[in-house]
């Protein structure tokens, strides 16, 4: 704000004009239409180019505002208009341009202000304008003021006609063709719609290698110059209005050209067919073909399509090899051979083979014949004591027919097979269509407790017939216990109710006498047999195990209770003679059991109780009882 009071005081607006330039009288020619042959851009890079000059084009009061804009009109090629700044409101415009009020400008307007004499100045951007004659400055100045931002009032604008010029357009480039062998030209054409000069930069390789002007777009140069490698260029298409750059293109120069198949459209081919050779080249702009036959030697050497063909009838019977040797300027590369084989009729030796040799109804009959060389195999079927019953083609060597069309019966076949060079019968194979068979089954034998049994199936349809094994039924046993006495083991019978068979298992030790003593076994303290020396007439009643009853790593015992002794003695070992056999004393009558502890796992303890008396400081023992035995867990 304060810049604009110091312009609105300081500036000396368009005060000194010609009385001259208002009197003349400039006639201008109304039927011209004055098309500028420039375009915005230009006419502001001439503004720009008169920053800092003092232009006075009339000769008259020095450099004023008009005579900024007078220099204007020279540049643009049109009449000079007459008179103050003020009077650009009205005065004559060259055929074509616009006079708008209250206007947005545009870049390259004249701006148009009045208020006394008025002013007048060219417009590039709302705060880039340039003046002659303003703040006492009488030479040319560009000025950051917004262009309606002055003292004096923005009226609107005058508006050239601008050329309609653009730069190109709608780029193109390409090369004549993807890859060059080092013999070859590339040329690289580019176009865009308008564009008068073209500038074209090459990469090889990622380095920047040519960078020149190119006379309508064309280029040319050849591929050895700079060898082997990958290229990239672009052109820029250029007019007096622009630039624009078209895509990129790349192209290579190879080496020796390379394939990656080479093939025979077969292994083998009959006299009636074309043999057909192919490869798929990289790189190349041609190939040979040579073609060997055994026992012969080289029989083609030609120029060739990437596929070769030839009638197998030219080349005759025989097995062949054949490559290519494929090339480019660059180079050349032989390929591996193919190996093929030219064949009169189908190769002797043919296997022919039924899925099955007996089929029922419900079957599919599949016949195959496995053939080298063969286009086609006729079958043909004979039943016995019919004769011909099919004459039909099969499909790559497999025929299929249902049974049930054909029928029960035997039958024989076989393959006629050829091409188109010959052909033979194979050998023949039989195979025969049998009965579905519905079976019904009859136990002809009943199974017992321990004799299996016999069941026969036989086919309602005809005279087939199986049998099959029924397991034995096993005994049903009803088991008894039968107690023991004092002179008998008890056991436990099983006896089966059906025949009658029986075992016995479980015993149990007979009764022991309580009250006969045996004399054997009286024996002193010292353990000193004194049977034969008697002995006061003491003797002890024995007892018996009643039961033997394991636990982990233990035993646990029960005994009968015996009435008058002074204790019992336990003896336990792992064999039966108690060899090594440890002893407990139980120093009471009442106690009837004992677990022992601390045994090995798994193992059979064997074990036996007496009963003793002490006596006169004697002790007696009874016998042992009945040995019983356990296996610890
Ligand atoms: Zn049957
Ligand atoms: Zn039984």
């Amino acid at each position: 704000m304060i810049r604009l009071k110091k312009l609105m005081v300081k500036r000396n607006i368009c005060w000194i004009l010609t009385l001259a330039m208002v009197m003349s009288l400039v006639v201008i020619p109304s039927n011209n239409v004055y098309a500028t042959n420039v375009t915005a851009d230009q006419a502001i890079a001439w503004v720009q180019s008169q920053v800092g000059k003092a232009l006075d084009v009339d000769g008259a009061y020095g450099a004023q505002c008009v005579d900024l804009i007078m220099a204007y009109y020279d540049y643009l090629g049109v009449p000079r208009a007459s008179g103050n700044a003020v009077d650009y409101t009205t005065n004559a415009l060259p055929s074509g341009w616009q006079r708008i009020k209250g206007a947005q400008p545009q870049k390259g307007d004249i701006l148009v202000y009045t208020g006394g004499y008025g002013h007048v100045a060219i417009y590039e951007a709302d705060r880039i304008t340039y003046h002659q004659n303003i703040d006492k400055v009488q030479s040319v100045q560009k000025v950051s003021y917004k262009y309606d931002g002055l003292h004096t009032p923005y009226w609107g604008v005058i508006r050239p006609n601008w050329s309609s010029a653009t730069s190109p357009t709608n780029p193109s480039i390409l090369t004549n063709q993807l890859w060059y062998d080092i013999a070859d030209t590339i040329q690289i054409k580019a176009h865009a719609d308008g564009a008068t000069s073209y500038f074209m930069s090459i990469f090889k390789d990622g380095n920047k290698i040519i960078s020149q002007g190119v006379t309508d777009g064309f280029f040319s140069m050849s591929a050895s110059k700079y060898g082997y490698g990958k290229y990239s260029a672009y052109f820029s298409c250029s007019n007096s209005a622009g630039t624009v750059d078209t895509q990129w293109v790349n192209f290579s120069v190879v080496g020796a050209p390379s394939y990656t198949d080479v093939y025979a459209s077969n292994w083998w081919y009959d006299l009636s067919d074309t043999v057909s050779i192919s490869v798929d080249t990289v790189c190349a702009k041609g190939q040979l073909i040579g073609i060997d036959k055994e026992g012969v030697g080289r029989v083609v050497t030609e120029s060739s399509d990437p596929t070769f063909k030839m009638d197998a009838s030219k080349l005759g019977v025989g097995k062949y090899s054949a490559y290519f040797s494929v090339y480019n300027g660059s180079g050349g590369v032989d390929t591996t051979r193919v190996s093929f084989e030219i064949v009169d009729k189908p190769k002797e030796g043919a296997v022919v083979s039924t899925m099955k040799e007996k089929y029922t109804l419900n079957d599919e009959v599949e016949l195959s014949v496995l053939v080298y060389c063969s286009k086609s195999q006729l079958v043909r079927i004979d039943k016995e004591g019919v004769g011909r019953v099919v004459t039909d083609s099969a499909n790559n060597g497999v025929y299929k027919i249902a049974a049930s069309n054909l029928g029960k019966g035997k039958y024989s076949a076989y393959f006629y097979v050829s091409n188109n060079s010959g052909g033979y019968e194979t050998s023949h194979i039989t195979f025969e269509i049998g009965c579905s068979h519905k079976y019904i089954s009859n136990i002809i034998k009943e199974p017992t407790c321990d004799g299996t049994g016999v069941k026969k199936y036989i086919c309602t349809e005809c005279d087939e017939s199986y049998t099959e094994t029924i397991d034995a039924l096993g005994h049903k046993y009803v088991d008894t216990v039968i107690k023991p006495t004092e002179s008998e083991s008890g056991y436990t019978l099983h006896k089966c109710k059906e025949c009658g068979y029986s075992y016995k298992d479980s015993y149990t030790d007979a009764l022991q006498k309580s009250t006969e003593p045996d004399i054997k076994h009286i024996i002193n303290n010292t353990n000193k047999d004194i049977s034969n020396t008697a002995i006061n007439n003491t003797y002890v009643n024995a007892t018996a195990i009643k039961s033997v009853n394991s636990g982990k790593k233990s035993i646990k015992i029960k005994w009968k209770k015996v009435s008058g002794v002074s204790g019992y003695q336990l003896q336990y070992a792992t064999n039966k003679s108690f060899k090594k056999g440890k002893k407990i004393t139980i120093k009471s009558n009442s106690t009837t059991v004992r677990t022992i502890r601390k045994l090995k796992n798994k193992k059979k303890y064997y074990v036996r109780i007496r009963t003793y008396k002490v006596s006169n400081n004697k002790t007696i023992y009874s016998k042992w009882s009945a040995t019983r035995n356990k296996k610890t867990k």
